[in-house]
């Protein structure tokens, strides 16, 4: 999951450092307002909490139907030298991305839906 910040002037998302998975503790690990520079226009901008939000992210993405692919891959080439052959092992990068989208476009979905009592 990325979690992101919008700048106002050149319209791109400015990338947050985070472990944390929904607003509320976003706020406990950064506070209320968080200040960020944008990397194109090194301007530095206040974002209340509520503007901060999350997506699905592309390079975790990525990340996944490479390593995923790789798996798969290692594991043809197993059953393979074993004898055996299944269709499964095709089906097994897809299905992996697959729950790898879902989980993270769910996290993202339960993180942008909690707003916190603007203080
Ligand atoms: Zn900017």
């Amino acid at each position: 999951m990325l979690v992101y910040a919008f700048c106002p002037r050149c319209k791109i998302d400015i990338s947050i450092k985070t472990s944390a998975i929904t607003r509320s503790e976003l706020e406990d690990e950064q506070g209320l307002y968080i200040t960020k520079r944008c990397q194109k226009c090194a301007t530095k901008h206040d974002f209340h909490v509520n503007q901060i939000k999350a997506k699905v992210s592309p390079r975790g993405l990525k990340l996944t139907i490479l390593l995923s692919i790789a798996f798969a891959f290692i594991l043809i080439i197993i059953l393979y030298w074993m004898g055996f052959w299944s269709t499964f092992t095709l089906a097994l990068p897809v299905a992996i991305v697959y729950l790898f989208h879902n989980s993270q476009a769910k996290e993202a979905t339960d993180f942008n839906s909690i707003k916190i009592n603007r203080k």
